[in-house]
């Protein structure tokens, strides 16, 4: 596995750290959104620290937003409907596809698309491979379903990290 498409091209703390400023630096038109851990915990449908005011805010801001969920569609379709956004359902990430439907639904290009996620072999390589704006987003709690898959997946992750750490901190830097 090539590890150039694991390591992320930011990390937040939450999606809600994210700002309108750190936006427009990144020169991107659209944010495209993953649902469990960084909208909303993990199978819930509670937002983490105001992940839907963020919402808004970026709206309001400008730049189109997209759900990209391996999610069903009636749990993407939920969130998309409270937030008022559109969502593309079953993206199965990595996989590209999801990315360039949500990239066709918006008139985007890759390049001018944000991912924020928070799961490096799902979200985050996905972003690489079409070659959108990667952001990690730390998840807000680790998964208490699927413990094997889950288990394996955030111990994977760790040198993932570990490798971004030596390099980078949190957010954009100048
Ligand atoms: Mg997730």
């Amino acid at each position: 596995m090539a590890r150039k498409y694991l390591l992320p091209d930011y990390r937040f703390k939450r999606l809600s750290e994210i700002t309108v400023e750190d936006l427009q630096k990144l020169g991107v038109k659209a944010v495209a959104v993953d649902i469990d851990n960084t909208l909303a915990y993990d199978c819930q449908n509670e937002f983490i620290d105001g992940a839907d005011e963020w919402v808004e805010k970026i709206k309001k801001a400008g730049f189109k937003l997209i759900i990209i969920s391996n999610a069903t569609f009636r749990r993407a379709g939920y969130m998309g409907k409270v937030l008022g956004i559109p969502y593309v359902a079953f993206a199965w990430k990595p996989r590209r596809y999801g990315f360039y439907i949500a990239c066709k639904k918006l008139g985007i290009k890759p390049k001018e698309l944000a991912v924020a996620g928070d799961q490096i072999y799902a979200d985050v390589k996905g972003a690489n491979k079409v070659g959108a704006v990667s952001i990690y987003v730390d998840p807000a709690k680790m998964e208490t379903r699927n413990l094997i898959f889950f288990g394996r997946r955030r111990r994977l992750e760790k040198p993932v990290l570990a490798e971004f750490e030596q390099n980078h901190g949190y957010g954009i830097e100048d």
